[in-house]
């Protein structure tokens, strides 16, 4: 595998294939009495201590991060210290895994409810937040109980390596954590999905890939839990706090270069603001730095791959012939190189390849609109439902709107809502299920009704 800042090659991991996927699902099998019997308390141990061990190798492991997966350094420091909250959060809700009772409708039963780890589950994670992404799952996985067969993204195994280390070194006993790494995802793919044990699958990457899943978990019925592709708007409204809008828009639009399910990828812009916040907008993206992530002061790493290049190339291009002006960026930032110079769009239309699909790339499309109404009507025009952002200093407009919009996530007057403590994840065909908060662990727990004649 390389490093996407200078194409050189970083390290090497096991091509795995039907055998190790095999084997994991073996282990894990084998554990996963033990792991659901330990109690609760001495689980959130286990958590804690994974929590405690991310933050003091936070720079060891925000390096390796960068220097697989391309985000500035700062950037990786930040979702070390957000992979370590999950760990930290569920500990406190594997404490928290409290049955119930019902009244019966006769003398003679009472009716118990107990909620029990749903069993082996497959963790696959995609390369944006080759941490994070899988700590959301694997914390709430362990809380609960399960044991676990876990897929990171061929372009960033090593993360995920690292964080399974932590994990046993934490106390986890072997078999909780199995870690398959592959550069073909399908035998994997095929050797979970026929085996009856593996009881769920839990998957964050691109909504065609998800369709797949969800079809394929009908074969032995799993439970899915699905965090998929998003196409958030982002709106501004003319009685914004501007500055706090154009701060926002740039942290939202710009993390991670652009490569984040929840980043704005349309940015609408109220007509009497319009020419404002584009000139404003533009003048600070203008001065974001390009480079290598290990560089200090860099804000824009390389893009992940060469597909990834040329889809931000084609969107931009098709937008530009479509009658969209290019007024920063809109090339490549350095010849033969995966870095693409930060892009704003304005007189963009919603018939734009950049406002149908997720660009995943740091290009901003402004598109203005009249009232609140339309903005509405085409924030929702998407079959996409993950994320939206809307800054507004009208309270009554607050609710109208977060009240209106399809997702499943609503930031107000807030660029960067995700955390530990709420629940993230889409409507529509952004997913199914949610990660974090309270109801994260539910995901991975199945209730069971126990009714007793006494
Ligand atoms: P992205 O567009 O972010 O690369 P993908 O949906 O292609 O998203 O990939 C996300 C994760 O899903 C990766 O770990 C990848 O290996 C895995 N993956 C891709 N295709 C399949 C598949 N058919 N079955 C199971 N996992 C897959």
């Amino acid at each position: 595998m390389t490093n996407p800042a200078t194409g050189a090659q970083l390290a090497e991991v096991p091509d795995s294939g039907a055998t190790e996927a095999q084997a994991a699902i073996e282990a894990a099998s084998a554990a996963l009495p033990g792991w659901a019997a330990t109690p609760a308390p001495q689980r959130a141990m286990v958590l804690r201590r994974v929590a405690a061990m991310m933050l003091e190798q936070q720079e060891r492991l925000a390096t390796i991060m960068t220097l697989e997966q391309g985000k500035p350094l700062a950037e990786a420091r930040g979702e070390i210290a957000y992979a370590a909250s999950f760990f930290s959060w569920f500990a406190g809700e594997a404490e928290r895994i409290y049955g119930q009772t019902i009244p019966a409708t006769v003398a003679n039963k009472r009716l118990l409810l107990l909620r029990q780890a749903v069993g082996v589950v497959a963790l696959i994670t995609p390369w944006n937040f080759p941490s994070a992404m899988l700590a959301r799952k694997l914390a709430a996985a362990l809380a609960a109980g399960c044991t676990t067969v876990c897929k990171p993204a061929e372009q960033t195994p090593l993360s995920a390596l690292e964080l399974g280390k932590i994990v046993e070194q934490a106390g986890a006993p072997a078999g909780v954590v199995n870690i398959v790494t592959c550069r073909d995802p399908q035998p994997f793919a095929d050797t979970i999905f026929t085996d009856p044990r593996v009881r769920k699958v839990s998957f964050t990457g691109s909504t065609e890939v998800g369709k797949i899943l969800i079809r394929r978990s009908a074969e032995t019925v799993k439970r899915v839990s699905l965090e998929l592709g998003g196409n958030a708007p982002f709106i501004i409204f003319d009685d914004a706090d501007l500055d706090a809008a154009i701060a926002g828009a740039i942290s939202s639009k710009f993390r991670n270069a652009g490569q984040t399910c929840v980043c704005a990828n349309r940015i609408f812009v109220q007509r009497g603001i319009y020419a404002q916040f584009a000139e404003r907008f533009a003048a600070q993206v203008r001065n974001l730095r390009v480079g290598n992530g290990l560089e200090p002061g860099v804000q824009i790493g390389p893009l992940i791959d060469r597909a990834a290049h040329d889809k931000v190339q084609q969107h931009v291009a098709e937008a530009s012939a479509q009658g969209a002006q290019i007024i920063v960026g809109g090339g490549a930032a350095i010849p033969d190189s995966l870095f693409w110079t930060p892009t704003v769009l304005t007189d963009v239309t919603a018939e734009m390849l950049v406002a149908r699909e997720e660009t995943f790339g740091p290009v901003a499309p402004l598109i203005p609109f009249e009232h609140e109404a339309d903005a509405l009507r085409m924030a929702n025009a998407t079959d996409y439902g993950l994320a939206a952002y809307f800054y507004t200093r009208d309270v009554s407009r607050v609710f109208r709107v977060a009240e209106g919009l399809e997702y499943g996530i609503i930031g107000a007057n807030d660029a960067l809502p995700s955390t530990a403590q709420a629940p993230f994840g889409g409507v529509k065909q952004s997913g199914i299920g949610r990660e974090g908060g309270p109801q994260g662990i539910d995901e991975y727990l199945d209730v069971k009704y126990v009714s007793l004649g006494v």
